[in-house]
């Protein structure tokens, strides 16, 4: 049931589960997910730049026809996603790590609950200051929430709302190039 790790060493760890950085704590459905993890494959997957869920992002973007650069390090936060024209920073949050409010992936730790609890709240605390300087700059901040990758449709309708265009007008206007 649990594939990656080794049954007397699961008594001593939580065994996270991780799909699309969901990262929920002993999570029921590692087979369903796909993967089980133990924190520090966590934590070190967490820590990676191209995550899933940013992938996913970055490709509906694309696909929406709006133009962006990754990872600009001279902005505050250092953004997933940037989109000049738009004046628009974009970050891809997992739900875990930023406490998605009301999120059924932001569960509660089971273990050193004080030491998780002070490092969400950095993080909360982190992400707050971030978007602030950010918006000092004249940028517009948005977040999308891993689990919002999960139904594609949804997100490509939110993304739309926010950047003004339509899947409509990205046909046509791969069709008027023809
Ligand atoms: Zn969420």
């Amino acid at each position: 049931m649990w594939p990656h790790v080794d049954l007397d060493y699961r008594r001593y760890i939580d065994v996270l589960c991780l799909t699309f950085d969901c990262a929920v704590i002993n999570c029921r459905e590692p087979e369903g997910h796909g993967m089980a993890k133990t924190r520090s494959e966590i934590m070190r997957s967490v820590r990676r730049k191209d995550t899933g869920p940013e992938l996913v992002v970055r490709r509906l973007l694309h696909h929406l026809g709006l133009r962006f650069r990754l990872h600009r390090k001279d902005l505050p936060g250092t953004p997933d996603v940037v989109l000049p024209r738009h004046r628009t920073v974009l970050f891809v949050h997992g739900c875990y790590w930023h406490r998605h409010p009301g999120c059924p992936f932001s569960t509660d730790p089971k273990t050193n609950k004080a030491f998780w609890e002070a490092k969400f709240a950095a993080n909360a605390e982190r992400d707050a200051r971030k978007t602030k300087e950010l918006e000092a700059l004249g940028w517009r901040v948005l977040v999308v929430w891993s689990c919002e990758t999960r139904d594609l449709d949804r997100l490509a309708a939110r993304l739309e709302s926010k950047f003004r265009v339509t899947r409509t007008d990205v046909r046509d206007a791969s069709n008027s190039r023809r």
